[in-house]
């Protein structure tokens, strides 16, 4: 017979959460290894609303956001966009999309994915423990970015090395408003989108 482990056979959901401003390549690397490594049944995108973290800045508009994280995980069967926090009304934190996901999914095991920068911060979030209660947190380290000992509980953080992809969305968004390519940094029809909506034009940056 069949030895089955207690919680085998739940679905396990990947949740990548970001700004996705705009999603790159950097971003769905990391999630198609998470998904590997851990064997995620399914990763879900959730983009923010307006992150709290980023509310000196000027953020794209939710839909256009949202609308390039569709755009670039149509493809891949595994991967799926979830519009609860931008949905939301105020301001994203992981707490609440961690609470409504865990309500809408209740019998799936969470994999919270995140970059190792995020990760360092991961104690200034509010509510802390109920995060760790709620999600298993997966850490994917990206260049130029070093794990400092982050004190965090034992089993409730992994790390995952993801091959090396030094793109950002704010290297994306400075290369369009100096006029420079994005091609293969970002997903094709997430050029195609960004030059269609004119995003990331600065003023005075070269249009073209
Ligand atoms: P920005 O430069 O505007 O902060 P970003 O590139 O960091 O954008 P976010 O939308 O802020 O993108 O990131 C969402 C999540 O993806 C975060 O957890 C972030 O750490 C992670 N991430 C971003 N870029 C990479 C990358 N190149 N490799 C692995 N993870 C990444
Ligand atoms: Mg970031």
């Amino acid at each position: 017979g069949e030895h089955i482990e207690p919680g085998a056979g739940k679905r396990r959901l990947g949740v990548m959460g970001g700004t996705f401003d705009p999603i790159h390549h950097g971003h769905l690397v990391a999630a198609s290894e998470v998904a590997a490594r851990f064997d995620l049944d399914e990763v879900v995108f959730v983009p923010t609303g307006q992150p709290w973290q980023k509310s000196h800045q000027v953020v794209s508009p939710a839909e256009d956001r949202y609308l390039m994280t569709v755009i670039a995980t149509a493809s891949n069967p595994q991967f799926s966009v979830s519009r609860i926090d931008i949905d939301r009304p105020g301001r994203t934190y992981t707490i609440d999309t961690l609470r409504d996901l865990h309500t809408r999914h209740p019998d799936a095991e969470l994999f919270f994915i995140t970059g190792a920068d995020a990760l360092a911060q991961i104690l200034t979030w509010r509510d802390a423990e109920e995060l760790f209660s709620l999600a298993h947190f997966i850490g994917v380290t990206r260049p130029g970015h070093h794990l400092a000992d982050p004190g965090l509980p034992a089993g409730g953080v992994s790390l995952v090395e993801v091959p090396a992809l030094a793109i950002s969305s704010t290297d994306c968004r400075a290369r369009v408003a100096h006029g420079d390519p994005v091609w293969y940094l970002v997903p094709d029809g997430v050029v195609r989108y960004i030059n269609k909506r004119q995003l990331y034009r600065g003023a005075g940056a070269p249009r073209g």
